[in-house]
């Protein structure tokens, strides 16, 4: 890039490309990939704002890569490893302009070009056999280019007027197509293990710019791999020290000892322009988010001049919109023959007026504790309209009720056998009693197990010992904002299968089928009905004798419900528009900023008018005396921004509210 700078137009001793050819193969839509046969992972910039990355994060089951412009790559597969990563590869690399992609699971394989002005000299095709843990070629093996791949190549490689090394890094699937990782305008580092296979590509390069035959070279292996090689180091050439690691720096100090990222730092600063070169993809977004109208109407009821800060504000009309579609999209889906309902789950928020908006609207409580059970009573809620569930189902001891409740789901097989006890005692009883499964393959504490003939044979003798009096029912519950929707659907289809099973090895019919909660609220509310309306087609399919299916939404209902209201203590600006914001807030408050973005707004001192924050280089710290309290990052705070000035800090009813803690206030 930086001769590229200097040649617009190339030059005859440079053996690289001109400032036009890289441009084509900027990452990550690498635009000259048209014509082969390859596609492009789906991306997004990180100048969105952050509840879209966190959606397409969530989309793809969280299997995604977050890219700089140039070099390096990170793996994030949780909200917090991102905003880390984000950060880092920032600062390494000078630029915000990064990318989410998503991960392609397969072979990784790469072709290797070289290529003299426009003339595709030869190339050559690699699959890694063997990688160091960045992902590096350890070993591989080397093939001729297809004509498939091969004659589009040559056509491409003549449109950008190549000159140089080159190389095109792919990840082939398991259904065989190819996905462009990206293009790299340079030979790889494997370039002599291609040539112990008899494809010296740096030899015809210069052949072809110096008119000198090439020495033919000799085909040894098709196969190559590296070795570690110690050497002796000449006494009047010393090792340099070993360079001192930063304080608290991850490895990325370390990890270009070439002086790569001073190089990026410098040319940046010194010519700006070249980073046109890397592709902007914000179309002139800000990165601020859009917001329910119902947020603004209900934040804009509250005299936020008046509010004691941090406050939670209970957003009226939202919680009641949410409830109500919930409730209407059960009755959409219900049937004569199969009742679709949902739960409440408690636990997520305990607030009395969510508990009567799930009453008010047909849901069952769903509870993991007795004093939970007592809760869902006190607000009006009948014992046979109560689920109860998880591993503490019993505390505090003395409060089960003795009336019938709707649904218990046994969490274990010694807490199987003990309501078994409890209800030919008298002590407990229960319209339909279940089990909860652990999920295979995802790694869950929770449930009876049962991926081994083993514990699965201990859970069909465990399902005998329930009365027969009861309905019996299966529970599963695995977060999909966690593991991803897709991987949800497929963890619910696989669910499916072993319940077929139960139901065949114990002779019980399941007759009721709960699917838990975990749903993200955007998951959950903006899903159509169709998804849904499948699912129930599926039971009924899988399992015919189940009369009803429940889910048990907490966060999808409870997250939207409430913000917080902060204020801000002071507003420091450091150089390069670095500013650090410090407000009365904190994580206390947002005990959820490592899972989960907000969506912030300010209210304008001098209008009222509530406007979103969008993307920046703002920092937002905590009042709490704790190096992690930093509860928003990357954001900008609206011109004529003020100490004093309240921010908003949506979604943040759910477990923030819940779990929030009283710390630092004496
Ligand atoms: C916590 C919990 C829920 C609700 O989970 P959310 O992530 O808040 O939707 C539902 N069912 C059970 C059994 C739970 O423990």
């Amino acid at each position: 890039m930086w001769l590229a700078g200097i040649f617009p137009q190339g030059h005859p001793n440079l053996l690289a490309p001109a400032m036009g050819a890289l441009k084509r193969i900027a990452k990550p839509a690498v635009e000259a990939h048209h014509g082969l046969p390859v596609k492009v992972p789906t991306f997004v910039s990180t100048d969105l704002p952050d509840w879209d990355l966190h959606a397409f994060c969530r989309e793809h089951n969280w299997r995604v890569w977050l890219k700089g412009p140039y070099y390096d790559a990170a793996r994030t597969p949780t909200w917090d490893s991102f905003v880390a990563a984000r950060d880092a590869l920032a600062k390494v690399w000078s630029t915000d302009r990064l990318f989410l992609q998503a991960h392609v699971t397969g072979y990784e394989e790469s072709v290797m070009l070289a290529a003299y002005r426009g003339e595709l000299l030869d190339c050559v095709s690699m699959r890694k056999r063997d990688i160091t843990p960045e992902g590096k070629t350890w070993a591989g093996d080397i093939a001729p280019v297809q004509p498939e791949f091969g004659e589009p190549l040559r056509a491409m490689v003549r449109e950008l007027d190549w000159t140089g090394g080159g190389e095109l890094e792919m990840v082939r699937d398991a259904s065989g197509e190819l996905w462009l990782l990206e293009m790299n305008p340079r030979f790889p580092a494997w370039v002599h293990g291609a040539t112990i296979a008899g494809h010296n590509l740096p030899a015809l390069l210069v052949e072809a710019a110096a008119g000198v035959p090439a020495r033919k070279s000799q085909a040894q292996a098709s196969e190559f791999t590296r070795v570690v090689l110690e050497v002796p180091v000449r006494e009047d050439y010393p090792l340099p020290p070993l360079a001192e690691p930063l304080a608290g720096a991850v490895g990325h100090s370390m990890k270009h000892p070439s002086g790569l990222t001073s190089l990026a730092e410098r040319l940046h600063k010194s010519n700006p322009e070249l980073i046109e070169l890397v592709e902007d993809m914000s179309e002139g977004a800000d990165g601020a988010p859009q917001l329910p109208d119902s947020f603004l109407h209900d934040i804009g009821g509250y005299d936020l001049a008046a509010v004691q800060t941090p406050q939670f504000l209970y957003l009226d009309s939202t919680a009641g919109t949410l409830f109500e579609r919930a409730s209407q999209r059960a009755r959409r889906l219900s049937s004569n023959e199969v009742q679709v309902v949902s739960g409440y789950s408690i636990k997520t928020n305990p607030d009395e007026r969510l508990i009567r908006l799930a009453l008010d609207n047909g849901f069952l409580a769903e509870a993991i504790s007795l004093l939970e059970v007592q809760k869902a009573l006190e607000v009006g809620f009948r014992p046979d309209q109560v689920i109860l569930n998880g591993p503490g189902k019993w505390w505090p001891e003395g409060m089960m009720p003795k009336e019938r409740l709707h649904a218990v789901f046994c969490d274990s097989i010694a807490d199987l056998d003990r309501c078994v006890a409890a209800m030919a005692a008298g002590e407990m009883s229960s319209r339909h009693v279940g089990i909860r499964l652990r999920t295979p393959n995802v790694v869950s504490r929770f449930g009876i197990p049962l991926d081994s003939p083993m514990t699965f044979g201990k859970l069909v003798d465990a399902v005998a010992r329930l009365p027969e009096d009861s309905a019996f029912g299966v529970h599963f519950h695995m977060a999909s904002s966690n593991i991803g929707v897709a991987q949800w659907w497929h963890l619910f289809e696989s669910m499916l299968k072993w319940c077929e099973s139960i139901e065949r090895l114990t002779g019980r019919t399941i007759e009721i089928l709960d699917m838990g909660g975990g749903w993200f609220p955007d998951d959950w509310h903006a899903a159509d009905d169709d998804r849904f309306a499948r699912a129930v087609e599926r039971v009924k399919a899988a399992l015919p004798g189940v009369r009803q299916i429940v889910s048990e939404p907490g966060k999808a209902m409870a997250q939207p419900s409430m913000a917080v209201a902060m204020r801000i203590l002071e507003i420091q600006e450091h150089e390069d528009d670095y500013v650090e914001a410090v407000v009365d807030g904190s994580i206390a408050e947002l005990p959820m900023f490592a899972f989960q973005p907000h969506r912030i707004l300010r209210q304008c001192a001098d209008t009222g008018a509530l406007q979103p924050l969008g993307r920046g280089k703002t920092h937002l710290m905590g009042r709490l005396c704790m190096e992690h309290d930093i509860v928003a990052s990357n954001v900008a705070l609206p011109d004529g921004t003020r100490a004093g000035d309240v921010l908003i800090f949506c979604d943040a009813g759910g477990y923030d509210r819940s779990m929030s803690y009283v710390f630092g206030r004496g």
